[in-house]
Formats: C-alpha cells, sequence, structure tokens
C-alpha cells in the first residue's frame, strides 16, 4: 500500500504541514495495524523532480523515529534527486542522540 502527502501551506505559516508528516499522520490515522516500511520523499517544482534530494525536516524526523519505535520495526528512508538518491536504513540513522519518550518519565516513576 502506498500512501502518499503533499506539503500543505499555509499564509500563517505554522499551520502548514510537511508531505513527510501529512502521509505519516494520514497512514497512522487510517491503517494503525500496518507497520510502516517505507517513507521515500522527492520534491517537484512543477517542472521536473529537484536535482539533489530533498531531506525530511527535523520536526519530520522526530516524527518519524517516534513511529519508528513505537512499532518496533525500522522505516527505510529514500530520498530521491534526478542526479542522487539516499537511502537510510532507519529513521534513527538520521536523528542520533535524539530526544524521546524516555526522557519523559520522572524520577518518582521508577520507584
Ligand atoms: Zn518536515
Amino acid at each position: 500500500m502506498i500512501i502518499t502527502g503533499s506539503n500543505q501551506e499555509n499564509a500563517a505559516y505554522p499551520s502548514g504541514l510537511c508531505a513527510e508528516r501529512v502521509a505519516l499522520f494520514s497512514t497512522v490515522s487510517n491503517f494503525r495495524s500496518n507497520a510502516i516500511t517505507t517513507i521515500a520523499v522527492a520534491a517537484y517544482n512543477g517542472l521536473e523532480f529537484t536535482a539533489k534530494p530533498i531531506s525530511p525536516c527535523g520536526a519530520c524526523r522526530q516524527v518519524l523515529l517516534e513511529y519508528e519505535k513505537r512499532q518496533q520495526t525500522p522505516i527505510r528512508i529514500i530520498l530521491y534527486g534526478k542526479e542522487a538518491v539516499y537511502t537510510a536504513s532507519s529513521a534513527l540513522s538520521l536523528m542520533p542522540l535524539c530526544f524521546d519518550s524516555s526522557y519523559l518519565k520522572n524520577d518518582a516513576d521508577e520507584l
């Protein structure tokens, strides 16, 4: 199954959303029982795909990482450009030393 997303732009900039998170949120909302195996990211300028691969922003990387941890299987990442294609075997490889839910536990939780 392939779920697509596109950038959702808005004049009030923070109200928009990146294509990666549009696709991820749609997938998790509609197909919760399916693990996400791969996300492919490409940018099209209206005429052609960009020459260089485009990379997810930090917020999208964080969301990818949290879904990956939640489903306990890696999400492969493909970044497409006409002149190069980069792949990563997991979201964690794009976010080393990441912030995650383990930092949200307080010391009282461990008593
Ligand atoms: Zn993003």
